[in-house]
């Protein structure tokens, strides 16, 4: 597609990175028919179309506005979009940077931010959330009926942590700031799958979160400072460990991304580039490392599995998680409509509630099609969300096994 950046955008290096990125859409429009917002809403404007000729207009000179920040907010950032284009067009990276161009040169009222960077701060705050959770727990009976839904009851792992001396190979996982309180059985489930594989899997307990919360509300300084404070935590650990192990797809898409982030900053770009390189999902291991003659221990149950879009469109990984499930001797429904998005997508199930709630309706729908006993999933955002909604348990995989 012809791009004339506008002189400001041509002289900045987003900019031209957006305009290059722009340049490969041939705006053929096979990637509405794999979008969840353009299929619920049927407009163009909130397909990945019509928000790619938006941000043209914009990086043209074309004065922003609150229609086009609504079209953008709205849109998932699932990248169902990125995987349907033949082109290759990185939609997430554009609109990214779309969305914090547009931070900056039409900032919002001061209401909208305020309660952005509120959000970010919550949810990135291991401590602060897990107290909020407490609270929130006890004061259930009191909330409306919608909002005590979102609440999930407390978890407590349902995996104890492994007896054995430590091994000598050693994995490092992220402790995560919201998972703690909401999937408190994912970790603790890995370290003692992995265990039994000959691996020890621990945490580094001063380590905060990737900073995924705060980037997916588009504060990038407050995002970039959190995944900073990461890796100066991780670093020292690199030299002893043989990969970083994520167990919420989301915050491991992010962490894998860490290099495009940190691309022009000479001091953390290597770092970057190191953790990137040791970081992979949990499936990827377990999947590398489980023996052919693996004797599955957990009792068969009939599960549908949920894949995230940080894990199939963001990291390219599909399929995995449902062999492990078969391996593990579960049977494993079919799920229609496996490529869209449930709709909890970071924060977005609480800055767009209606789209996210018709979008969880109709995953729900599909996930129990074939009856499950249980609906499996690899983030703790989606497992949340669908729990929910959900009439039967909402687990992490790793749990099933
Ligand atoms: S993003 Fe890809 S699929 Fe969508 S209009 Fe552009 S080239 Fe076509
Ligand atoms: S990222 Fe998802 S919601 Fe956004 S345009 Fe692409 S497919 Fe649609």
């Amino acid at each position: 597609m012809h791009t004339a950046l506008s002189p400001e955008f041509a002289n900045s290096a987003r900019g031209r990175r957006a305009g290059e990125i722009l340049r490969k859409c041939v705006h053929c429009g096979f990637c509405n028919a794999a979008c969840p917002t353009y299929q619920l809403l049927g407009d163009e404007l909130d397909g990945p179309r019509g928000r790619i000729y938006q941000m043209k207009q914009f990086f043209e000179g074309a004065a922003a506005g609150d229609a086009m920040r609504l079209h953008l907010d709205r849109c998932l950032l699932c990248r169902s979009c990125e995987t349907a284009c033949p082109s290759g067009v990185q939609y997430g990276e554009l609109l990214e940077i779309g969305r914090a161009e547009l931070e900056e040169k039409f900032p919002r009222r001061a209401p909208a931010r305020a309660w952005r960077v509120l959000l970010g701060r919550v949810f990135s705050s291991r401590k602060f959330f897990a107290a909020l959770m407490r609270v929130a727990r006890a004061c259930k009976w009191a909330l409306p009926k919608k909002t005590a839904r979102m609440i999930p009851a407390a978890q407590s792992p349902t995996s104890p942590a492994p007896a054995r001396a430590p091994h000598e190979r050693k994995m490092l996982a992220l402790a995560g700031c919201v998972q703690p309180a909401l999937s408190a059985g994912a970790n603790p489930a890995a370290a003692r799958v992995l265990d039994q594989l000959g691996i020890t899997l621990f945490e580094e307990p001063a380590a905060g979160c990737c900073g995924a919360v705060q980037l997916h509300t588009s504060d990038l300084a407050r995002g970039k400072a959190a995944a900073r404070a990461l890796m100066d935590r991780w670093l020292p650990h690199l030299e002893h460990i043989e990969a970083v192990v994520m167990t919420a797809s989301g915050c491991g898409l992010t962490i894998k991304e860490y290099p495009l982030l940190f691309a022009d900053e000479p001091e953390y770009a290597e770092k970057a580039r190191r953790i990137a390189d040791k970081t992979l999902d949990l499936c990827e291991v377990v999947a590398r490392e489980l023996p052919r003659d693996w004797t599955p221990r957990a009792a068969p149950k009939r599960v549908a599995f949920h894949a995230p879009c940080t894990l199939q469109h963001g990291q390219r990984i599909s399929g995995v998680i449902e062999e492990l499930l078969r391996r593990a001797g579960h049977e494993v429904c079919e799920v229609r409509g496996a490529h869209l998005c449930c709709g909890s997508a970071g924060t977005y199930s609480l800055l767009q509630p209606e789209i996210a709630a018709r979008l969880r309706r109709d995953k729900l729908a599909a996930l129990g099609a074939g009856r499950p006993q249980v609906i499996c999933t690899a983030n703790v955002g989606c497992q949340n969300h669908l729990a929910a909604g959900a009439d039967i348990p909402v687990v992490h995989w790793i749990e099933l096994l």
